[in-house]
């Protein structure tokens, strides 16, 4: 290779050349199904070839894809990129209305998918008014298996790494979900630092950062949906350059049960996810019975890791290297990431920049704060997104200057450290005092007999906001609104305290795993 990676194809390109024998993708079901590199390489070539010669696929089209996690999906979305086309990511759980304005935004030239989310896709308006094709992903396999002369080769395509590789839509935690574009460079970058074993913790494992390397091939377990960056970031781009393993578990949500039971079988060394999914495997009855001395690291990131899971994480499973990341989908999941020991010696924050980014905590007027101040976090570097899909208006508002995202979330840098402190939209105003509800959630969560806690701010007539807290009582335990009340004030200022608490079997989560603030917020009568 004469130069360095710069796009997605070369990735997989290369893993095939290097390693085409090694596993890559294992579909699990009643047949498993495995893909070695070489494999995938020559499924995604075939898959190219009926996109480009059937569909008229070309470099900078939309690809829309509305599916599960299956194998269609994995080797579509190397088709597409190889074309140098753009695969729109539309959330497999969105209503057909969302479907519409996915697609209406996108433009895509052919949209494939599969089971419930191809039907709700398939008679959208945009799709009945512009007559797009919509292809079921199981065809195009078909398509692909029966080539009469099957290519060798991904399409030979010229590609830069500031082209757009993916449309990726955010949570939506805070509003409509967005479009982001993110490019190729940004995935090709994401390999540094990816939690699962990006170049960084690969350093770390080969002993450069105190930890011994896994045994063999690292095999993880991908329970996050493609469309999101915690998905593809990990399947699209850092398992071709780590040479990982990527289980995917098969239809449905995510449950406890089954992940602990393919971790066993499958011999799963990374976990990832977000904090509530942690709650519940270690709250999981037979935790015991399933082996899980092989994980070697579990990383959370998307939410609070709060200090309480991460001793209960390491009281279950002695040894294994705990990490936590922050970033955004705007970002392809870039931002700052600490692992191990570090974490374990400053528990509550989300560690230091990753390599080529920086992190800055700035003022409303855009000036960079000193040490220690609460502002808006600003992050800059190859990470960066590209904008949102035909949205000036919106990208113009989040990038300041020289491509410094704009995060809307709170944060204070200490000692080389990034402590989160909100959304800004979060920011609970009551009486003139800001009051940042994760700092409230941290202490709840510490509570032994809470498994769960979100606060919100809402309308109070004389203090424009009050605290409210939505409370899940560990199973088995009750608690009263006075008990959380003396726990809260136990350490945090009186008009920290929540004046209204709910208790509740469980908040509402998203596909991603976060609460739905915005949901909460809707109920409490919160503007
Ligand atoms: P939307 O932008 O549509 O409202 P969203 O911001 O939740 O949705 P994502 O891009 O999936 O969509 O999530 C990024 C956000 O998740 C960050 O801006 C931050 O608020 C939160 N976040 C990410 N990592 C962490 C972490 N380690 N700890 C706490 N919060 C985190
Ligand atoms: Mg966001």
């Amino acid at each position: 290779f004469a130069q360095r990676p710069r796009s997605l194809p070369e990735l997989l390109d290369r893993a095939r050349t290097t390693t085409p024998d090694l596993p890559y993708l294992v579909f699990d079901g009643p047949r498993p199904e495995t893909f070695t590199f070489a494999r995938a390489h020559a499924m995604a070539a075939a898959y190219a070839a009926v996109l480009a010669d059937r569909h008229g696929v070309t470099k900078g089209d939309r690809v829309a894809v509305a599916a599960p996690n299956t194998r269609e999906y994995v080797l579509a979305y190397w088709a597409t990129v190889s074309l140098g086309a753009i695969l729109v990511g539309l959330n497999g759980w969105w209503t057909p209305a969302e479907m519409d304005h996915g697609v209406e935004l996108t433009e895509p030239a052919v949209v494939l998918g599969s089971g419930r989310p191809l039907e709700r896709v398939s008679g959208v308006p945009w799709i009945r008014r512009t007559g797009t094709p919509v292809v079921a992903l199981e065809e195009l396999h078909r398509a692909a298996l029966s080539l009469d002369r099957a290519p060798t080769e991904l399409p030979p395509v010229d590609l830069h790494e500031d082209d757009p590789a993916a449309i990726m839509f955010t949570s939506g935690t805070t509003g409509r979900p967005k479009g982001a574009t993110i490019s190729h460079r940004n995935f090709v970058y994401f390999t540094m630092h990816g939690m699962l074993g990006g170049a960084v913790n690969a350093m770390r494992d080969a002993g450069l950062y105190r930890q011994q390397p896994p045994d063999g091939q690292r095999v993880t377990l991908c329970a996050s949906p493609l469309f999101h960056v915690s998905g593809a970031g990990v399947v699209i781009a850092v398992a071709p350059v780590v040479g990982i393993k990527v289980v995917f578990p098969g239809p449905g949500r995510w449950d406890a049960e089954r992940v602990l039971k393919l971790t066993d079988e499958h011999l799963i060394t990374q976990w990832s996810g977000v904090p509530t999914h942690y709650w519940r495997l270690l709250d999981h009855p037979d935790f015991d019975r399933y082996r899980t001395d092989q994980v070697t690291m579990a990383g959370s990131g998307g939410a609070v890791f709060a200090p309480e899971l991460m001793r209960s994480i390491q009281k279950r499973m002695p040894g294994v290297q705990l990490g936590n990341g922050y970033g955004m989908t705007e970002t392809l999941g870039t931002g700052t990431l600490i692992n191990g020991a570090l974490l374990e010696e400053h528990p509550g924050t989300v560690g230091p920049a990753v390599p080529c980014t920086r992190v800055q905590v700035r003022d409303l007027d855009g000036e960079p704060l000193p040490e220690g101040e609460v502002g808006e976090i600003h992050i800059q570097g190859p990470g960066v997104f590209l904008g949102y899909w035909r949205n000036p208006g919106a990208t113009e508002a989040v990038l300041a200057p020289g491509r410094w995202y704009r995060t809307g979330d709170y944060g204070r840098i200490t000692g080389g450290l990034l402590y989160l402190e909100s959304r800004m939209r979060d920011l609970i105003l009551r009486g003139g005092e800001n009051i940042y509800p994760i700092e409230i959630e941290y202490r709840l969560v510490e509570h032994p007999d809470i498994a769960e806690a979100c606060v919100i701010g809402v309308p109070h007539q004389v203090l424009g906001q009050e605290v409210k807290a939505f409370v899940v009582p560990e199973s088995g335990r009750t608690l009263t609104g006075q008990d959380v009340r003396e726990w809260a004030a136990a350490t945090l200022a009186s008009f920290k305290v929540p004046a209204h608490v709910e208790f509740r079997d469980s908040l509402p989560y998203n596909e991603t795993g976060k609460v739905m603030k915005r949901l909460l917020e809707e109920e409490s009568g919160t503007p």
